[in-house]
C-alpha cells in the first residue's frame, strides 16, 4: 500500500495561477540570474550543508532545462516541487552564501551573487530560516492556492479520513498546529499498570487541553487528528498535517517501560538513526500501532524526485530540531523533563516531508507518579501551558527571522 501524492491541480487545471516557466539559468562568475518567460508569485532561497548546496523555490513558476556548472557551482538541477512550485538546486563547490539578491523591476528575472564564505560560516547560515523575495508588486502573478495538492492513498479500500475543522481565529494568514492524540479506537496505547488508564485517553485529554491553550493565545489556528476515540493509521495522521498545509505537527504519546520507576518527558524528532537503542525500540512500539489494522505501511515510495524530498526533508527536520530544544526549555517549568530530553528515532508519525514534526512523549504511564500527573486536569493545563509558550516563541522567532 503506497501513499502516491496526487496533484490534483494538474487535473483541475487553473491556468490564471501557473504563470511563468524558468526561461533561463545564467551563472557568470559569481552573478547569477534566473529569467522566467512570464510573471511569477515569489521567490525562496534557503541553504542545506554537507554537500553544500543552494536551494531556490520559485512559486507560480514551472521548471525549465539547467544549465552546465560553472565557477561556484558544479552542477545545476531543476525540478517540480509541486504543480505550482519550481525548485532549482545549485550544488556548490565551495561554499558561499546568496547575497544582493532580488527581482529585476519587470519581475522577469531574479539575480544574486555568489559571496564564498567558510565551511563553519555555510554550515550556520544553512540553519537560518529561508530568505524570502517577491516581485515588484505591479509585476508579480497572483500566489498560487495554498492547498494545491493532496496526498491520496492508492490502493487503500476505504476513502481518506474526512479532514478535521481548523479551530481558532478565522484568519488564513495565522499559523496551523495539528495536534495529534496518539493511538485510539482498538489501539489503546500503553496501559498503566496502576490505575489501568490507557495512554488513548491520556493522550485525547491532552490534546484537547493543547488546543484549548493554543486557540486561547490567538496567535495560531489548531486542528487535531482526532478528537474522539477513533483509530488512524500513522500515515492517516501526518497526512492529515500534509492536506491542511500544517506548519508544525505534534504527535501527543506517554510512554511505558518495565522499570516502573522510569519517569519524565521527552520530545523525539525524525532520524533514520535512533539515538540509542532504547529510542529504537520505542520507535518499533509506536511504529506497531500501523500493524494491528493488519497493513503493513512500512513500504515507503513516493513519486516524488528522491532529490527534492530528501533536500526538504533535511530543512524540515532542522526546523522540528528547533521546535523540540524550545519545547523542552519553556515547558520544564511545568513538566519534568528525562535528562536526555531531545532524541532521534525513526517514527513513521513524523515522516512527512515537508512538515516539521515533533514526538511528544509526555511522561511514562507505567510510572505512578506521571501516569497520575498526565490523567489530572492540572497535569493536563501544565502540558499545555508548556506547549502554548513554545509555539508562540517558535513563531514568533520564524516571522522576525523573515522579516529580517
Ligand atoms: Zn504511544
Amino acid at each position: 500500500m503506497l501513499l502516491l501524492p496526487l496533484f490534483l491541480s494538474a487535473l483541475l487545471a487553473t491556468p490564471a495561477v501557473l504563470a511563468g516557466n524558468i526561461g533561463a539559468i545564467e551563472i557568470d562568475g559569481s552573478d547569477v540570474t534566473v529569467r522566467f518567460d512570464d510573471l511569477v508569485a515569489g521567490a525562496s532561497a534557503l541553504l542545506l550543508a554537507g554537500p553544500d548546496r543552494i536551494a531556490l523555490d520559485i512559486s507560480g513558476a514551472q521548471a525549465g532545462r539547467s544549465p552546465q556548472g560553472t565557477g561556484l557551482v558544479r552542477t545545476v538541477r531543476q525540478g517540480q516541487r509541486d504543480p505550482a512550485t519550481a525548485r532549482v538546486v545549485l550544488d556548490l563547490d565551495r561554499p558561499a552564501l546568496v547575497s544582493d539578491a532580488r527581482f529585476a523591476a519587470d519581475g522577469r528575472s531574479l539575480s544574486f551573487r555568489l559571496a564564498p564564505v567558510s565551511s563553519d560560516e555555510f554550515a550556520r547560515a544553512a540553519r537560518a530560516p529561508r530568505l524570502e523575495l517577491q516581485p515588484p508588486v505591479r509585476f508579480r502573478a497572483k500566489p498560487p492556492e495554498k492547498r494545491y495538492s493532496v496526498t491520496v492513498p492508492i490502493g487503500r479500500p476505504k476513502a481518506a479520513v474526512a479532514l478535521p475543522a481548523i479551530q481558532g481565529p478565522n484568519n488564513p494568514r495565522l499559523p496551523l498546529v495539528v495536534v495529534d492524540a496518539g493511538h485510539g479506537g482498538h489501539d489503546p496505547g500503553a496501559i498503566s499498570p496502576h490505575s489501568g488508564k490507557r495512554e488513548k485517553d491520556i493522550t485525547l485529554a491532552l490534546a484537547r487541553a493543547i488546543r484549548d491553550d493554543l486557540i486561547a493565545s490567538g496567535r495560531v489556528r489548531v486542528a487535531l487528528t482526532r478528537s474522539d476515540d477513533r483509530y488512524l493509521v500513522l500515515e492517516e495522521r501526518y497526512g492529515i498535517a500534509r492536506r491542511l498545509k500544517a506548519d508544525l505537527f505534534i504527535s501527543v504519546h506517554a510512554d511505558a517501560a518495565e522499570n516502573q520507576q522510569a519517569s519524565g518527558a521527552s520530545i523525539y524528532t525524525l532520524s533514520e538513526v535512533a539515538s540509542d537503542r532504547e529510542a529504537a525500540r520505542l520507535a518499533a512500539r509506536e511504529n506497531k500501532a500501523n500493524v494491528i489494522n493488519g497493513v503493513d505501511l512500512g513500504a515507503h515510495s513516493s513519486e516524488v524526485s528522491a532529490i527534492l524530498l530528501d533536500l526538504t526533508q533535511r530543512e524540515t527536520m532542522n526546523v522540528a530540531s528547533d521546535f523540540a530544544r524550545l519545547l523542552q526549555r519553556e515547558a520544564a517549568d511545568e513538566v519534568k523533563f528525562r535528562s536526555t530530553a531531545h532524541r532521534f528515532a525513526s517514527f513513521i508519525v513524523l515522516k512527512a516531508p515537508d512538515t516539521p514534526s515533533v514526538l511528544f512523549e509526555t511522561g511514562f504511564i507505567s510510572n505512578e507518579g506521571d501516569a497520575e500527573f498526565l490523567a489530572s486536569t492540572d497535569g493536563q493545563k501544565k502540558v499545555a501551558r508548556g506547549v502554548r509558550q513554545a509555539v508562540q516563541v517558535h513563531f514568533a522567532r520564524q516571522i522576525a527571522a523573515v522579516a529580517q
